[in-house]
């Protein structure tokens, strides 16, 4: 089985369902109540491990009911979460969400433990990055344990997939160290001070970010898709068509279809179609981790949809 270590952050998202969200001084009742694991780095390392992948979580919580839960839904997910470093005094990061009938949300994010996450927590996890076959890390904002993964990484020759979100302008020494870029359409506008207004603006900024160093290019485009860019191809798949419930982690899923493919050694076409058909299953389902696909419902559905997503490529 192949093994990824995932470093990143996790939440507990509230989540309440109302017909419309309160206006100030207002006080709405909700239709319905959630509380569920969140954060990408939780996102991400529950679709790996749904794909059947061997995954490490390296995060930090609080020693805290929210720090807890979190562990032990991520532990019924088959992740190791032994490097998960929980803290007395410090709170569990959480995203109060309210979600609207019609698909608007609005979401306040406490940060707790996520940021506080040190290179000494990285340190205790050095031999978990031993062993993987691919490091992928999604920090936004510079954080000091970014370039730290990062550097750790090479010196260890693993390749590590990145994820910057929110997204922040890399240095030219931070991106030859990034073996894949994976972002969506506003993210990649950040980091190249560009904008994608068509899919000519798209490969043009996914031209520019390789320039910059980073071998393998994909952004991501919603229902347009995605496109993938390396120096000797690029090309384009369209996403496939389905009934749109909520795109809530839909990158999310999309990442993990795409390690999964890059760790079975499949063409760019067959990995982007692949974390396309991810991306579009977690869009038909409500939630985040609970909109994640299995590996068996991602080969059912690319079965029924065969003729779809062979993509164009760009010259
Ligand atoms: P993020 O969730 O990070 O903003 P995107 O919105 O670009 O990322 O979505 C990631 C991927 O999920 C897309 O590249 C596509 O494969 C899939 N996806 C997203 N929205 C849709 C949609 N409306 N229909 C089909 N697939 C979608």
């Amino acid at each position: 089985m192949h093994k990824v270590v995932v470093v990143g952050s996790l939440n507990i998202d509230l989540i309440t369902i109302t017909n419309h969200a309160p206006a100030a001084g207002e006080t709405v009742n909700a239709e319905e109540f959630f509380i569920i694991p969140g954060g990408k780095g939780a996102n991400q390392a529950v679709g790996m491990a749904r794909l059947g992948l061997d995954v490490t979580l390296i995060g930090r919580v609080g020693k805290d009911y929210f720090g807890n839960f979190l562990i032990q839904e991520l532990e019924k997910e088959n992740i190791n979460t032994s490097f998960i470093s929980q803290y007395e005094d410090e709170l569990t990061s959480i995203a109060m969400i309210i979600l609207e009938d019609s698909g608007e949300n609005r979401i306040v994010v406490a940060q707790g433990s996520n940021y506080r996450i040190t290179p000494a927590d990285i340190d205790q996890a050095a031999a978990e990055f031993e062993k993987a076959d691919l490091v992928v890390c999604h920090f936004g904002r510079m954080h000091p344990v970014f370039p730290y993964v990062l550097r750790l990484a090479k010196g260890k020759n693993k390749k590590v997939l990145v994820n910057p979100a929110p997204a922040f302008q890399l240095c030219d020494e931070l991106f030859k160290l990034i073996g894949y870029l994976i972002v969506n359409q506003g993210e990649a506008e950040i980091i190249s001070g560009l904008q994608i207004t068509d899919l000519t603006s798209a490969f043009q900024v996914a031209n520019q970010l390789n320039k910059n160093g980073t071998d393998e290019v994909i952004i991501t485009l919603g229902s347009t898709g995605a496109i993938f860019s390396q120096s000797n191809q690029q090309f384009h798949l369209p996403a496939f068509p389905i009934t749109v419930v909520d795109t809530t982690a839909a990158g999310d899923a999309f990442i993990a279809g795409f390690v999964y493919g890059t760790l079975k050694d499949w063409t760019p076409k067959e990995r982007i179609r692949f974390a396309n058909a991810c991306g579009a299953l977690a869009s038909t389902k409500i939630g985040a981790i609970s909109s994640l696909p299995r590996q068996v419902e991602v080969e059912q559905f690319l079965l029924k949809r065969k003729e779809v997503g062979e993509g164009t490529s760009y010259s």
